[in-house]
């Protein structure tokens, strides 16, 4: 991979690259691109920036100040391999030209300030995240965009339809039964060949692979696992990583989706998050305490919990994220700590011996984060909790099924909707401004989107089961 943008450059020439793909996140989390011509891209374009409109870009600029550049960077360039002519492709993070100063709504703009902010506070100068997106191939979906119904269904790879929930079509002999998708072999596998080519294309991107297995729910859902980074790199692995994985499944006639609850009775999709916090090439969480931990690693579970349902505004920000974090489909729902019992929202996977393995996992975020804030979100939550010693209580070691009610009563949960964690969010979101992170402006601009795009939309709109619980009535 290339380095400085003298490489970049160089390898233009050297490749006859004809295109070069400018690819940047916005700010729900999706990646938009703009393409140039080759001869376009000079030194300059990796200080200043290539300019273009910003205004129409979700959550961004009003009309009357749509100027702004992107800023190559030079360690993410690969030749897109969905790309019929020879296309370089760079991610960008934005600058605002009148200033010449980072904008303060760019994604990946925060990220980095996430990492400034940790080291400016001496605690660690590295965090690493490993994120583990799960997701399901579909034949087909198709959605009736009218407005007052909105019903939608899937055909799933095992030839089932799924959200009537009724049976046909497809060979039903190789089916995985209920909740037994993780992980028997082909046939009943039937995910195999296009997880591995899924895999294998990350691996021309730059991303270091490392495996893929189908996941426990029945209809196609999949995970593929990729090794940590740091916290801007892991980000943009992830957003690769989904970039692979739709467009593999497209080029296969299939349909991929990250949402985290398609289908209704079965597990969802998460991306469980794992983490840790460096210094001087010394990994900081591995210790003397619970499960081989540092106090400085129990401290900064103490501060996930604690901001927890504001966090989760982050790291599950859709309407369909809170329909997964249900119990009974391996889904977090306790706001605890644990080092087995995966119902407890952070999980101190067994590791070894190897101190620098020592992780946390949270296991809330879902995929239809923007890893980019969800990380510096966690990053800031874990700060906080280490600078002020939150304690993160006593783990929940027990299997919560032989608490008594007044027991489980205790445990705090998850937030239980969208409009929940956005009115979380708005009284407790120190911790994400106090390094200089995120922006107020930010934050205010964050909740007003999600109401007024994602939660009164979907409020407002008549649901398809309502016409079953009540077109009879
Ligand atoms: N799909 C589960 C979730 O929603 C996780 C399953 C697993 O990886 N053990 O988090
Ligand atoms: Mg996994
Ligand atoms: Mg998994
Ligand atoms: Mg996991």
């Amino acid at each position: 991979m290339a380095q400085t943008p003298g490489e970049v450059l160089g390898w233009i020439k050297d490749q006859d690259i004809q295109m070069i793909d400018l690819k940047f996140i916005d700010m729900p989390g999706t990646w938009q691109h703009l393409t140039v011509y080759q001869d376009q891209i000079d030194e300059s374009s990796f200080t200043d920036g290539v300019p273009f409109d910003g205004s129409s870009i979700r959550g961004w600029k009003a009309i009357n100040e749509s100027d702004m550049t992107m800023v190559l960077d030079p360690t993410t360039a690969w030749i897109d391999p969905f790309m019929e002519e020879p296309t370089l492709s760079v991610i960008c993070s934005i600058k605002e030209p009148r200033t010449g100063e980072w904008y303060s709504r760019c994604p990946r703009v925060i990220a980095q300030k996430a990492i400034d902010y940790l080291s400016s506070t001496g605690i660690g100068d590295t965090a690493f995240f490993g994120p583990e997106a799960e997701f399901f191939v579909f034949e087909d979906v198709r959605f009736d965009q009218t407005e007052s119904q909105g019903f939608y269904y899937v055909d799933t790879a095992e030839g089932r339809w799924n959200s009537g929930r009724v049976e046909e079509g497809g060979n039903k002999g190789y089916k995985p039964r209920y909740k037994e998708g993780y992980f028997p072999v082909s046939p009943t596998d039937t995910l195999q060949d296009i997880r591995s080519e899924m895999l294998l294309t990350m691996k021309k991107c730059g991303v270091p692979i490392e495996k893929h297995h189908h996941e426990v729910a029945t209809g196609g859902q999949c995970e593929l696992g990729f090794r940590f980074g740091k916290l801007v790199e892991a980000a943009d692995w992830l957003m690769t990583y989904k970039y692979c994985i739709k467009n593999v499944g497209k080029k296969h006639g299939k349909t991929v989706t990250f949402m985290p609850k398609p289908v209704f009775n079965d597990n969802g999709s998460g991306m469980h998050t794992h983490q840790s916090v460096w210094k001087d090439g010394q990994p900081l969480f591995a210790g003397d305490q619970y499960a081989g931990l540092s106090q400085m690693a129990l401290w900064y579970i103490g501060g996930i919990l604690k901001h927890a349902p504001a966090l989760l505004a982050f790291t599950n920000p859709t309407t369909n994220s809170y329909k997964r974090l249900v119990p009974g489909f391996e889904a977090p729902v306790n706001l605890a700590y644990s080092q087995g019992n995966r119902s407890a929202s952070v999980r101190i996977p067994l590791s070894g011996t190897n101190p620098k393995a020592k992780r946390l996992e949270f296991r809330c975020p879902d995929a239809t984060s923007n890893p980019y804030l969800a990380f510096a979100a966690m990053l800031c939550a874990g700060i906080d909790g280490i600078k002020n010693q939150i304690d993160p209580g006593e783990p929940l070691d027990v299997d919560i099924y032989d608490l008594s009610p007044e027991e489980l009563a205790k445990i705090p949960s998850t937030p239980g909707s969208l409009e929940d964690a956005l009115s979380k969010l708005e009284t407790d979101h120190e911790f994400l401004t106090t390094g200089g992170v995120f922006t107020d402006d930010f934050i205010g601009n964050w909740i007003n989107y999600k109401l007024d795009n994602e939660v009164n939309p979907m409020r407002l709109r008549p649901h398809p089961y309502e016409f079953s619980l009540y077109y009879d009535c």
